[in-house]
């Protein structure tokens, strides 16, 4: 693969990435406390999710014994390389990234939620592996409050009948719903996103629809993001950089 001039090799060592986690994850805790106190919230309220993804299992086992219990894949194959590394650890994974049709079994493997719903068909799919191996799943409802192309997630009109639609799914246990913020200087713009998967959120819980009523989570924030995030009532924000430092360059 080519490398453009203008982009920084990054190749950190992950003894170099070890040797930091305690600090990095305490530091992150901490803006994260001090974000909900200053939106009057309880930060107990408020859960981190390391997204793992490029790191190995080593780097991601060194959070864990730093007291990280939530951590998100993107990739199925990443999910399945180090999940069973960290088998009996207590820690849960999560899917944070588009998940295909033929990755489904895989990830319901490993994964305790899939946070990127964006359309039925995926639901019904997830439904139908369910009830083949006896279990149930928690989902949550990826919405595109940005409304860039580039950006996975059902349109904002359409997540409350997409909501109600998953809700309904017998083996699905709808938890709520899951955002990237706007790629944007302008805090407000980026505030403004994160309020539309409130009020998404809030609207699909004042439809009392059947299957709707546990639908609180709202997992949006990232290590840029997350201090406007848990302003607009985050209780999940996903964290990369801030924990494991820069993600090495493909
Ligand atoms: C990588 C990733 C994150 C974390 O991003 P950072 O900016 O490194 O904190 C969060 N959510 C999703 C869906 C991601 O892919």
């Amino acid at each position: 693969m080519t490398r453009s001039g203008t982009v920084p090799v990054v190749t950190v060592p992950d003894s170099d990435r070890i040797a930091r986690v305690t600090t990095r994850l305490a530091e992150v805790r901490a803006r994260v406390d001090d974000a909900a106190r200053a939106a009057g919230r309880d930060p107990a309220d408020v859960r981190l999710l390391l997204a793992t993804k490029t790191m190995t299992a080593d780097v991601v086992r060194a959070a864990v014994d730093a007291g990280a219990t939530l951590l998100g894949e993107n990739r199925v194959q990443e999910l399945v390389a180090k999940a069973p590394e960290l088998a009996g650890t207590g820690a849960t994974f999560h899917v944070i990234g588009p998940l295909q049709s033929n990755k489904v079994n895989a990830a319901l493997r490993w994964a305790d939620c899939v946070q990127t719903v964006a359309a039925l068909d995926l639901a019904e799919r997830l439904d139908r592996r369910c009830a083949t191996v006896d279990r149930h799943l928690d989902v949550m409802v990826q919405v595109n409050v940005s409304g860039e192309e580039s950006k996975h997630g059902v349109a904002p009109d359409a997540a409350l009948d997409l909501a109600v639609a998953v809700a309904a799914l017998p083996r699905l246990r709808l938890v709520g719903f899951m955002t990237i913020g706007a790629r944007s200087d302008d805090d407000a713009v980026v505030r403004a996103g994160f309020a539309r998967l409130r009020q998404v959120r809030d609207d699909v819980l004042a439809s009392g629809a059947p299957g709707t009523s546990a639908a609180r989570v709202l997992s949006l924030g990232m290590s840029g993001d997350l201090e406007p995030a848990v302003g607009v009532g985050a209780t999940i924000v996903r964290l990369g950089t801030a924990v494991f430092g820069e993600r090495p360059t493909p």
